[in-house]
């Protein structure tokens, strides 16, 4: 079992050593698929040390990038080893972190406190858990709006569900995620109740001549809700992005925040806020006025899986009101009653999750091991390579910023003097492929504003100017290809 263990740490370290002097991702040979995707099913075990070889050669050979310095896809973090590390124990020690009367259960509450006090949040013992992901943060967070809500109208819907309530309608911008839409899909809400806000659009760059969103349009926002309580309906839920994924974008908080009401008033509209990608951007000091307001919301989704470099699985929400969040998830059956005299209740009364991971280990090493100051330092530093870039791709002339950077994602297109838009934006769609492609850098794309851009998001504190550069001479390199493709046909 030690012999086990000690291999797996091995084969781990390596493969953390190893990142950097690999490519940042490669497509996987055609046999080593096949032999992953129809690998029967094994009638007898063979030694740990075997499986660990195969997984070396079949799986951590093959890796999705992230981890590497070039890599700049989605917003998809390098492991932290201290994560790595604890990681293992927490698989070692495998409790289920429902609740009851062991270590990992007050370990959550005050690594969720920490989390709460990194990015600013008022934060009250118990009000917010670890979820899987934002994604499962945001079902927690809107099926606790939707809850208070329909209470309000008194309308009871963990008892009566949707069919003839009071008719909700919930706002957000184009740029909100689509985790949002997916809750509020999934809650029996319907994305007909979603309400698209326009943002307010600025122009920018040199020539002001790019429409760059300036977030929420608060007055259109107010009108909307005006509108469909005037129609009988009840506004329920403001979502508002502390950090955009295509652009990085913090939406107007505080104003939006005047508009909702505060947390728990009467007639105030639920305020979450997705901060998923940039809620930690809050500790780095040169952003923090940024997010003025975010403290005001009822809600924070926040993943420690993302900027905090915590190994993929873990969420947070953060709430106002923990006893509210309680009213909605808790069930208690005689089965998994607690004894144990802790009046804050079992943590998966506070959402969906029965048995739950312990994810609290990870998260808490990966704070412990920087501290506040070293979380900052490489915040700060993400923010820094993502500001070196904007300004190599302003100086680049086949390049051009699509938006302004506020945090650590830059979007940006190869836009080549005298090629007609259209031909722009063909080559733009192609070229996250081509660059990936290449291997040396990895980025992906998106659209912003209805035209193809790449993305580039930095996350890893090892991510530095000249990886910034790399990607530049990449996107130049494979742009310059595809506009020869193009103008061909
Ligand atoms: C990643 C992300 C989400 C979704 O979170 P998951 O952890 O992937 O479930 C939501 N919003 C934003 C802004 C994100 O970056």
């Amino acid at each position: 079992m030690r012999d086990g263990l000690r291999a797996a740490a091995d084969v781990a370290a390596a493969h953390l050593d190893g990142v950097a002097a690999r490519p940042v991702w490669q497509s996987m040979p055609e046999q080593v698929r096949a032999a992953l995707l129809d690998a029967p099913l094994p009638e007898t075990g063979r030694a740990v040390g075997e499986l660990l070889d195969e997984a070396e050669r079949r799986v951590l050979a093959y890796p999705m990038g992230n981890g590497h310095p070039a890599f700049f896809g989605w917003v998809n973090a390098a492991p932290h080893p201290a994560a790595v590390a604890a990681g293992l124990l927490a698989s070692a020690s495998n409790p289920s972190s429902a609740g009851g009367d062991h270590a990992d259960v007050p370990l959550e509450r005050a690594v969720v406190r920490w989390l709460a006090q990194l990015v600013g949040f008022p934060h009250e013992i118990g009000a917010g858990l670890l979820t899987s992901g934002a994604s499962m943060a945001t079902i927690v967070a809107i099926g606790a709006a939707r809850h208070r809500a329909l209470e309000r109208a008194g309308w009871d819907v963990r008892e009566k569900g949707l069919a003839g309530a009071p008719e909700l309608t919930a706002y957000a911008t184009a740029e909100a995620h689509s985790c949002v839409r997916k809750a509020i899909e999934l809650l029996g809400i319907g994305s007909r109740a979603l309400r698209t806000v326009p943002e307010r659009v600025e122009k920018v760059g040199d020539a002001g001549d790019g429409p760059v969103s300036a977030g929420m349009d608060v007055e259109a926002l107010r009108e909307l809700i005006a509108q469909d309580r005037a129609a009988g309906r009840v506004p329920f839920l403001v979502v508002a992005s502390a950090g955009t994924v295509n652009t990085g974008a913090i939406d107007p908080l505080d104003q939006i925040a005047d508009v909702c009401g505060s947390p728990g008033g009467e007639g105030g509209v639920w305020l979450h806020i997705d901060g998923a990608y940039g809620a930690f951007g809050a500790v780095d000091a040169q952003m923090s006025a940024r997010y003025a307001g975010m403290a005001r919301a009822d809600s924070l989704a926040l993943d420690p899986h993302k900027w905090l470099q915590v190994p993929i699985g873990v969420g947070a929400l953060l709430v106002a009101d923990r006893e509210l969040l309680r009213s909605a998830f808790s069930l208690v059956p005689p089965y998994l009653r607690d004894e144990s005299g802790d009046a804050l209740g079992w943590l998966s009364e506070y959402g969906i999750e029965q048995t739950r991971q312990f994810r609290a280990l990870p998260v808490w090493a990966s704070i412990a091991a920087r501290g506040r100051a070293g979380v900052a330092a490489d915040v700060a530093a993400c923010n820094e390579t993502a500001r070196a870039l904007a300004r190599i791709v302003e100086e680049t002339p086949d390049l051009e910023l699509a938006a302004p950077v506020e945090l650590s994602i830059v979007a940006f297109r190869y836009a080549p003097a005298g090629v007609a838009p259209e031909q722009v934006d063909e080559v733009n769609a192609a070229l996250p492929a081509a660059i990936q492609e290449r291997g040396a850098a990895f980025v992906t794309g998106s659209v912003y504003q209805g035209r193809p851009v790449l993305r580039a998001c930095v996350l890893n504190p090892a991510t530095r100017e000249e990886h910034a550069r790399l990607l530049v001479a990449e996107a130049q390199a494979a742009g310059a290809e595809l506009l020869v493709g193009a103008t061909a046909h």
